[in-house]
Protein backbone atom coordinates (compact mmCIF):
# COMPACT_ATOMS: atom_id res chain seq x y z
CA UNK A 1 0.00 0.00 0.00
CA UNK A 2 3.23 2.44 0.69
CA UNK A 3 4.00 1.66 -2.64
CA UNK A 4 0.72 2.22 -4.43
CA UNK A 5 0.67 5.89 -2.16
CA UNK A 6 3.93 6.75 -3.37
CA UNK A 7 3.32 5.98 -6.69
CA UNK A 8 0.20 7.60 -7.39
CA UNK A 9 1.02 10.73 -5.88
CA UNK A 10 4.28 10.74 -7.80
CA UNK A 11 2.30 11.26 -10.63
CA UNK A 12 0.49 14.18 -9.57
CA UNK A 13 2.81 16.07 -6.84
CA UNK A 14 5.46 18.10 -7.84
CA UNK A 15 8.58 17.19 -9.28
CA UNK A 16 10.44 18.76 -6.82
CA UNK A 17 9.25 16.64 -3.66
CA UNK A 18 12.25 15.23 -1.94
CA UNK A 19 11.81 13.25 1.24
CA UNK A 20 10.21 10.17 -0.55
CA UNK A 21 12.86 10.03 -2.87
CA UNK A 22 14.92 8.62 -0.64
CA UNK A 23 13.06 7.30 2.23
CA UNK A 24 9.78 5.26 -0.27
CA UNK A 25 7.43 4.68 2.51
CA UNK A 26 3.73 6.26 2.93
CA UNK A 27 3.31 6.91 6.19
CA UNK A 28 -0.34 6.09 8.29
CA UNK A 29 -0.17 6.70 11.66
CA UNK A 30 2.95 7.78 14.15
CA UNK A 31 3.74 8.31 18.23
CA UNK A 32 6.66 9.33 20.17
CA UNK A 33 10.12 8.14 17.95
CA UNK A 34 7.85 5.65 16.15
CA UNK A 35 6.05 5.72 12.79
CA UNK A 36 4.38 3.36 11.08
CA UNK A 37 3.95 2.95 7.44
CA UNK A 38 0.55 2.06 4.91
CA UNK A 39 1.67 -1.55 5.52
CA UNK A 40 1.98 -1.23 9.20
CA UNK A 41 5.80 -1.72 9.22
CA UNK A 42 7.15 0.58 12.28
CA UNK A 43 9.79 2.51 11.67
CA UNK A 44 12.08 4.28 13.95
CA UNK A 45 12.35 7.84 13.28
CA UNK A 46 15.05 9.65 13.96
CA UNK A 47 14.63 12.54 11.01
CA UNK A 48 12.04 13.66 13.36
CA UNK A 49 10.09 16.04 10.44
CA UNK A 50 13.66 17.20 10.00
CA UNK A 51 14.20 17.91 13.20
CA UNK A 52 11.00 19.47 14.28
CA UNK A 53 9.24 17.09 16.97
CA UNK A 54 11.01 17.51 19.42
CA UNK A 55 8.61 15.30 22.08
CA UNK A 56 8.09 13.41 19.53
CA UNK A 57 5.04 12.19 16.99
CA UNK A 58 1.45 12.71 19.06
CA UNK A 59 2.45 13.78 22.30
CA UNK A 60 -0.29 13.10 24.10
CA UNK A 61 -0.12 16.41 26.51
CA UNK A 62 0.37 18.88 23.53
CA UNK A 63 -2.69 16.91 21.82
CA UNK A 64 -4.99 18.28 24.84
CA UNK A 65 -3.11 21.52 24.68
CA UNK A 66 -4.18 21.75 20.77
CA UNK A 67 -7.58 19.99 21.12
CA UNK A 68 -8.39 22.51 24.07
CA UNK A 69 -7.03 25.69 21.91
CA UNK A 70 -9.12 24.38 18.81
CA UNK A 71 -12.73 24.72 20.76
CA UNK A 72 -11.37 28.51 21.42
CA UNK A 73 -9.32 29.98 18.68
CA UNK A 74 -7.07 28.75 15.83
CA UNK A 75 -6.12 31.60 13.82
CA UNK A 76 -5.45 34.90 14.95
CA UNK A 77 -3.16 36.96 12.34
CA UNK A 78 -1.12 39.18 15.02
CA UNK A 79 -4.25 39.76 16.98
CA UNK A 80 -3.10 39.89 21.15
CA UNK A 81 -4.49 36.60 22.61
CA UNK A 82 -4.62 34.75 26.08
CA UNK A 83 -2.01 31.60 24.04
CA UNK A 84 -0.17 34.14 22.37
CA UNK A 85 0.70 36.03 25.86
CA UNK A 86 0.94 32.34 27.68
CA UNK A 87 3.64 31.22 24.29
CA UNK A 88 5.61 34.89 24.74
CA UNK A 89 6.19 33.73 28.64
CA UNK A 90 7.47 30.54 28.29
CA UNK A 91 9.97 31.56 25.12
CA UNK A 92 10.97 34.56 26.96
CA UNK A 93 10.82 32.72 29.80
CA UNK A 94 13.79 29.98 28.28
CA UNK A 95 16.26 32.92 27.33
CA UNK A 96 18.93 33.12 29.97
CA UNK A 97 18.10 35.77 32.94
CA UNK A 98 20.35 38.49 31.39
CA UNK A 99 18.38 38.61 28.10
CA UNK A 100 14.70 38.06 29.47
CA UNK A 101 14.09 42.10 29.88
CA UNK A 102 15.79 43.23 27.12
CA UNK A 103 14.31 40.86 24.04
CA UNK A 104 10.98 41.49 22.01
CA UNK A 105 9.46 38.98 19.74
CA UNK A 106 8.22 39.41 16.20
CA UNK A 107 6.30 36.67 15.12
CA UNK A 108 7.39 35.80 11.15
CA UNK A 109 5.76 32.36 10.50
CA UNK A 110 5.16 29.90 9.00
CA UNK A 111 8.69 28.69 8.47
CA UNK A 112 12.13 29.10 9.33
CA UNK A 113 13.23 30.78 6.18
CA UNK A 114 10.52 33.25 6.67
CA UNK A 115 11.81 34.03 10.34
CA UNK A 116 15.73 34.22 8.38
CA UNK A 117 14.48 36.87 5.83
CA UNK A 118 12.77 38.97 8.60
CA UNK A 119 15.76 38.74 10.70
CA UNK A 120 17.59 39.92 7.46
CA UNK A 121 15.34 42.75 6.84
CA UNK A 122 14.90 44.30 10.60
CA UNK A 123 19.27 44.32 10.66
CA UNK A 124 19.08 46.55 7.74
CA UNK A 125 16.09 48.70 8.73
CA UNK A 126 17.75 49.09 11.99
CA UNK A 127 21.57 49.52 11.05
CA UNK A 128 20.36 51.72 7.47
CA UNK A 129 22.98 49.40 6.01
CA UNK A 130 22.50 47.02 3.27
CA UNK A 131 25.53 44.27 3.30
CA UNK A 132 25.05 40.83 5.19
CA UNK A 133 27.88 38.51 5.95
CA UNK A 134 26.99 34.99 5.85
CA UNK A 135 29.39 31.59 5.72
CA UNK A 136 30.17 28.98 3.26
CA UNK A 137 28.39 25.52 4.14
CA UNK A 138 25.74 27.42 6.12
CA UNK A 139 21.82 26.96 5.33
CA UNK A 140 18.85 29.10 6.21
CA UNK A 141 15.99 28.25 3.97
CA UNK A 142 14.61 28.63 0.80
CA UNK A 143 13.01 31.60 -0.20
CA UNK A 144 14.70 33.87 -1.95
CA UNK A 145 16.78 35.90 0.71
CA UNK A 146 17.34 33.24 2.75
CA UNK A 147 18.74 31.04 -0.26
CA UNK A 148 21.37 33.98 -1.24
CA UNK A 149 23.06 34.18 2.36
CA UNK A 150 23.07 29.96 2.57
CA UNK A 151 26.67 28.86 1.81
CA UNK A 152 25.89 25.63 -0.36
CA UNK A 153 25.51 26.94 -4.03
CA UNK A 154 23.47 23.32 -5.20
CA UNK A 155 19.73 25.05 -5.18
CA UNK A 156 21.11 29.02 -6.02
CA UNK A 157 22.55 28.32 -9.42
CA UNK A 158 19.78 26.89 -10.91
CA UNK A 159 17.77 29.90 -10.22
CA UNK A 160 20.89 32.82 -10.11
CA UNK A 161 20.37 33.27 -6.60
CA UNK A 162 21.88 36.27 -4.80
CA UNK A 163 21.36 39.47 -3.52
CA UNK A 164 23.50 42.25 -3.91
CA UNK A 165 25.72 42.68 -0.97
CA UNK A 166 26.18 38.79 0.72
CA UNK A 167 29.40 38.45 1.22
CA UNK A 168 30.43 34.67 2.21
CA UNK A 169 33.28 33.33 5.15
CA UNK A 170 34.65 30.66 5.23
CA UNK A 171 33.40 28.98 8.26
CA UNK A 172 34.97 26.95 11.25
CA UNK A 173 35.46 23.90 9.72
CA UNK A 174 39.14 22.38 11.02
CA UNK A 175 38.68 19.42 9.14
CA UNK A 176 38.77 20.79 5.84
CA UNK A 177 41.32 23.55 7.07
CA UNK A 178 41.75 25.07 3.56
CA UNK A 179 45.33 25.83 4.38
CA UNK A 180 45.41 22.56 6.66
CA UNK A 181 46.45 24.18 10.11
CA UNK A 182 45.43 22.06 12.69
CA UNK A 183 43.01 22.99 16.03
CA UNK A 184 45.85 23.09 18.08
CA UNK A 185 48.53 25.05 16.33
CA UNK A 186 45.95 27.50 14.34
CA UNK A 187 45.29 30.86 15.48
CA UNK A 188 41.74 30.45 13.96
CA UNK A 189 42.86 31.79 10.88
CA UNK A 190 39.21 31.30 9.28
CA UNK A 191 38.22 34.22 11.48
CA UNK A 192 41.04 36.56 11.15
CA UNK A 193 40.15 36.53 6.99
CA UNK A 194 37.02 37.72 8.19
CA UNK A 195 38.30 40.32 10.77
CA UNK A 196 40.74 41.66 7.42
CA UNK A 197 37.94 42.62 5.95
CA UNK A 198 35.69 43.83 8.49
CA UNK A 199 38.58 46.43 9.53
CA UNK A 200 40.40 47.35 6.36
CA UNK A 201 39.09 50.27 5.26
CA UNK A 202 40.14 48.92 1.78
CA UNK A 203 38.77 45.45 2.52
CA UNK A 204 35.72 46.14 -0.70
CA UNK A 205 33.34 45.36 2.02
CA UNK A 206 31.04 48.35 3.46
CA UNK A 207 29.95 48.20 7.20
CA UNK A 208 27.05 45.23 7.17
CA UNK A 209 23.74 45.50 8.70
CA UNK A 210 24.46 42.00 9.66
CA UNK A 211 26.62 38.51 10.13
CA UNK A 212 24.24 35.30 10.16
CA UNK A 213 25.40 32.37 11.20
CA UNK A 214 24.54 28.50 12.81
CA UNK A 215 26.72 27.40 15.48
CA UNK A 216 26.23 23.71 14.16
CA UNK A 217 25.86 23.79 10.46
CA UNK A 218 23.31 21.64 9.94
CA UNK A 219 21.99 20.85 6.11
CA UNK A 220 25.92 21.86 6.02
CA UNK A 221 26.77 18.39 7.55
CA UNK A 222 26.47 18.72 10.88
CA UNK A 223 29.22 21.06 11.61
CA UNK A 224 30.31 22.85 15.01
CA UNK A 225 31.62 26.00 15.13
CA UNK A 226 34.70 25.99 17.24
CA UNK A 227 34.55 27.86 20.41
CA UNK A 228 37.11 30.20 19.45
CA UNK A 229 36.08 31.17 16.34
CA UNK A 230 32.00 31.77 17.75
CA UNK A 231 33.42 33.99 20.67
CA UNK A 232 35.86 35.95 17.99
CA UNK A 233 33.06 36.71 15.98
CA UNK A 234 31.09 37.91 18.73
CA UNK A 235 33.67 39.82 20.18
CA UNK A 236 34.86 42.05 16.56
CA UNK A 237 30.71 42.60 15.87
CA UNK A 238 29.95 43.54 19.52
CA UNK A 239 32.68 45.98 19.02
CA UNK A 240 32.38 47.35 15.01
CA UNK A 241 28.54 47.76 15.90
CA UNK A 242 27.73 44.90 13.65
CA UNK A 243 24.56 42.81 14.69
CA UNK A 244 25.05 39.30 15.20
CA UNK A 245 22.05 36.71 14.14
CA UNK A 246 22.24 33.48 15.15
CA UNK A 247 19.96 31.04 12.69
CA UNK A 248 18.56 28.68 15.90
CA UNK A 249 16.40 27.25 13.54
CA UNK A 250 17.72 23.64 13.96
CA UNK A 251 20.13 24.12 17.07
CA UNK A 252 17.35 25.70 18.99
CA UNK A 253 14.80 24.60 21.62
CA UNK A 254 17.39 22.13 23.14
CA UNK A 255 18.65 20.23 20.37
CA UNK A 256 22.21 20.73 21.41
CA UNK A 257 21.24 19.90 24.77
CA UNK A 258 20.97 23.69 25.90
CA UNK A 259 17.57 25.51 25.02
CA UNK A 260 19.79 27.79 22.56
CA UNK A 261 23.05 26.45 21.21
CA UNK A 262 24.55 30.16 21.58
CA UNK A 263 24.34 29.44 25.46
CA UNK A 264 27.24 27.11 25.33
CA UNK A 265 29.35 29.30 23.42
CA UNK A 266 28.88 32.19 26.24
CA UNK A 267 27.89 34.68 23.76
CA UNK A 268 24.75 36.76 23.33
CA UNK A 269 23.84 37.47 19.75
CA UNK A 270 21.38 40.28 19.23
CA UNK A 271 18.52 38.16 16.54
CA UNK A 272 17.75 34.85 17.09
CA UNK A 273 16.03 33.10 14.73
CA UNK A 274 13.86 30.12 15.95
CA UNK A 275 11.55 27.84 13.85
CA UNK A 276 11.30 23.99 14.05
CA UNK A 277 10.71 22.83 17.45
CA UNK A 278 9.05 26.23 18.78
CA UNK A 279 6.18 24.01 18.83
CA UNK A 280 7.25 20.37 20.29
CA UNK A 281 5.12 18.88 17.53
CA UNK A 282 5.96 19.86 14.14
CA UNK A 283 2.75 23.02 13.94
CA UNK A 284 4.11 25.55 11.84
CA UNK A 285 5.40 28.67 13.92
CA UNK A 286 8.99 30.90 13.48
CA UNK A 287 9.50 34.06 14.90
CA UNK A 288 12.85 36.08 15.73
CA UNK A 289 14.12 37.43 18.92
CA UNK A 290 16.13 40.54 19.92
CA UNK A 291 17.75 42.82 21.77
CA UNK A 292 15.12 46.04 21.72
CA UNK A 293 17.65 48.37 20.64
CA UNK A 294 16.72 46.78 17.19
CA UNK A 295 13.50 48.19 17.31
CA UNK A 296 12.95 50.37 14.66
CA UNK A 297 11.18 49.12 11.78
CA UNK A 298 7.72 50.86 11.37
CA UNK A 299 4.37 48.73 11.47
CA UNK A 300 4.01 46.14 8.82
CA UNK A 301 7.57 46.12 7.78
CA UNK A 302 7.28 42.40 7.82
CA UNK A 303 3.73 41.28 7.42
CA UNK A 304 1.98 37.65 6.69
CA UNK A 305 -1.12 35.74 7.32
CA UNK A 306 0.10 33.23 8.52
CA UNK A 307 1.65 34.35 12.01
CA UNK A 308 -1.01 33.33 14.20
CA UNK A 309 -0.81 30.04 14.55
CA UNK A 310 -2.61 29.04 17.98
CA UNK A 311 -2.52 25.75 17.86
CA UNK A 312 1.32 26.50 17.25
CA UNK A 313 0.98 28.62 20.34
CA UNK A 314 -0.69 26.38 22.75
CA UNK A 315 1.53 23.56 22.09
CA UNK A 316 4.50 25.90 21.91
CA UNK A 317 3.59 26.69 25.54
CA UNK A 318 2.78 23.78 26.82
CA UNK A 319 5.84 22.06 25.08
CA UNK A 320 8.32 24.54 27.25
CA UNK A 321 6.54 23.43 30.75
CA UNK A 322 6.96 20.09 29.62
CA UNK A 323 11.08 20.43 29.09
CA UNK A 324 11.49 22.08 32.37
CA UNK A 325 9.31 19.29 34.15
CA UNK A 326 10.75 16.29 32.68
CA UNK A 327 13.93 17.36 32.32
CA UNK A 328 14.41 17.06 28.73
CA UNK A 329 17.66 19.24 28.13
CA UNK A 330 18.78 16.21 30.46
CA UNK A 331 18.07 14.12 28.33
CA UNK A 332 19.37 15.51 25.54
CA UNK A 333 22.48 15.88 27.01
CA UNK A 334 22.70 11.90 28.42
CA UNK A 335 21.19 10.65 25.29
CA UNK A 336 23.86 12.80 23.37
CA UNK A 337 26.65 11.14 25.70
CA UNK A 338 25.30 7.94 24.77
CA UNK A 339 25.05 8.61 21.13
CA UNK A 340 29.03 9.61 20.89
CA UNK A 341 30.32 6.48 22.45
CA UNK A 342 28.05 4.13 20.84
CA UNK A 343 29.18 5.83 17.11
CA UNK A 344 32.65 6.49 18.33
CA UNK A 345 33.73 2.90 17.36
CA UNK A 346 32.97 3.61 13.72
CA UNK A 347 35.95 6.35 13.58
CA UNK A 348 37.70 3.00 13.01
CA UNK A 349 36.29 1.78 9.71
CA UNK A 350 38.00 3.17 6.85
CA UNK A 351 35.17 4.84 4.99
CA UNK A 352 34.48 6.97 8.33
CA UNK A 353 35.75 10.19 8.07
CA UNK A 354 34.40 12.03 11.30
CA UNK A 355 31.75 11.60 13.85
CA UNK A 356 31.22 14.62 14.93
CA UNK A 357 27.80 16.37 16.55
CA UNK A 358 26.46 17.58 19.88
CA UNK A 359 23.79 16.77 21.96
CA UNK A 360 20.88 15.09 19.37
CA UNK A 361 22.72 16.37 16.62
CA UNK A 362 25.11 14.01 14.89
CA UNK A 363 26.56 13.14 11.64
CA UNK A 364 28.82 10.37 10.39
CA UNK A 365 30.70 11.91 7.65
CA UNK A 366 31.86 9.07 4.54
CA UNK A 367 35.02 9.38 2.29
CA UNK A 368 36.24 7.09 0.09
CA UNK A 369 39.64 5.38 1.60
CA UNK A 370 41.10 5.18 -1.30
CA UNK A 371 41.27 8.76 -2.39
CA UNK A 372 40.16 10.39 0.87
CA UNK A 373 37.28 12.32 -1.32
CA UNK A 374 34.09 12.24 -0.29
CA UNK A 375 31.16 9.83 -2.11
CA UNK A 376 27.79 10.95 -1.26
CA UNK A 377 26.28 7.86 -2.99
CA UNK A 378 27.58 5.67 0.49
CA UNK A 379 25.50 8.24 2.20
CA UNK A 380 22.63 7.10 0.28
CA UNK A 381 23.30 4.01 0.77
CA UNK A 382 23.71 3.69 4.42
CA UNK A 383 20.21 5.98 4.42
CA UNK A 384 18.53 3.03 2.27
CA UNK A 385 20.38 0.27 3.65
CA UNK A 386 19.01 1.51 7.69
CA UNK A 387 15.43 2.16 6.31
CA UNK A 388 15.44 -1.78 5.29
CA UNK A 389 16.24 -2.58 9.15
CA UNK A 390 13.30 0.05 9.91
CA UNK A 391 16.08 3.36 11.01
CA UNK A 392 14.60 6.73 9.51
CA UNK A 393 18.14 9.05 9.02
CA UNK A 394 18.35 12.20 6.86
CA UNK A 395 21.70 12.77 5.29
CA UNK A 396 22.99 15.82 4.49
CA UNK A 397 26.74 17.96 3.93
CA UNK A 398 28.09 18.53 0.58
CA UNK A 399 27.17 15.72 -2.24
CA UNK A 400 25.30 13.99 0.46
CA UNK A 401 27.99 12.67 2.30
CA UNK A 402 27.34 12.73 6.00
CA UNK A 403 25.17 10.24 7.50
CA UNK A 404 22.24 12.75 9.95
CA UNK A 405 20.64 11.68 13.18
CA UNK A 406 17.74 14.10 14.31
CA UNK A 407 16.29 11.86 17.06
CA UNK A 408 12.96 13.45 19.10
CA UNK A 409 14.88 15.29 22.32
CA UNK A 410 12.26 12.61 24.69
CA UNK A 411 14.00 9.60 22.92
CA UNK A 412 14.22 6.68 25.58
CA UNK A 413 18.16 5.01 25.94
CA UNK A 414 16.72 2.03 24.65
CA UNK A 415 15.67 3.49 21.42
CA UNK A 416 18.63 5.38 20.86
CA UNK A 417 20.83 1.68 21.48
CA UNK A 418 18.72 0.37 18.84
CA UNK A 419 18.56 2.62 16.29
CA UNK A 420 22.52 3.34 17.23
CA UNK A 421 23.26 -0.90 16.14
CA UNK A 422 21.20 -0.36 12.66
CA UNK A 423 23.30 2.62 12.21
CA UNK A 424 26.51 0.69 12.37
CA UNK A 425 24.76 -2.22 10.45
CA UNK A 426 24.41 -0.36 8.21
CA UNK A 427 27.29 1.60 7.62
CA UNK A 428 29.31 -1.91 7.74
CA UNK A 429 27.44 -3.33 4.90
CA UNK A 430 27.86 -0.33 3.18
CA UNK A 431 31.74 -0.23 3.44
CA UNK A 432 32.36 -3.73 3.27
N1 LIG B 1 17.85 27.69 9.02
C1 LIG B 1 18.35 26.49 9.36
C2 LIG B 1 19.59 26.42 10.19
C3 LIG B 1 17.71 25.32 8.94
O1 LIG B 1 18.23 24.12 9.27
C4 LIG B 1 16.53 25.42 8.18
C5 LIG B 1 15.77 24.19 7.73
N2 LIG B 1 16.47 23.04 7.60
C6 LIG B 1 16.06 26.70 7.86
C7 LIG B 1 16.74 27.81 8.31
C8 LIG B 1 14.83 26.89 7.04
O2 LIG B 1 13.70 26.51 7.73
P1 LIG B 1 12.37 26.13 6.95
O3 LIG B 1 12.65 24.90 6.18
O4 LIG B 1 11.36 25.93 8.02
O5 LIG B 1 12.05 27.30 6.06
Amino acid sequence: RSAEFLDRQQRRESHARSYPRHLPIAIDSAAGSLVRDMDGNVFIDFLAGAGVLTLGHNPPELLDAVRDQLTRLTHGLDFPTPAKDDFIDAQLSMLPPSMRDTTKIHFCGPTGANAVDAAIKLCKIATGRGDIISFQGGFHGSSHAAMAVTGLVEQKQPVANGMPGVHMFPYSYCARCPVDLRPDTCAVNCVAVLERALRDPNGGIAPPAAVIMELVQGEGGVIPARAEYVTRVRALTRELDIPLIVDEVQTGCGRTGTWFAFEQYGIEPDVIVASKGLSGMGLPVAVIMYHERLDRWQPGAHTGTFRGNQLAFAAGAQAVRMVRRDDVLRNVQERGRQLAARLGPLRSNPWVREVRGTGLMWGVELADPATGRPVGDRGRRVQAAALRRGLILEVGGRDDTVVRLLPPLNVSADLLETACAILVDAITECTT
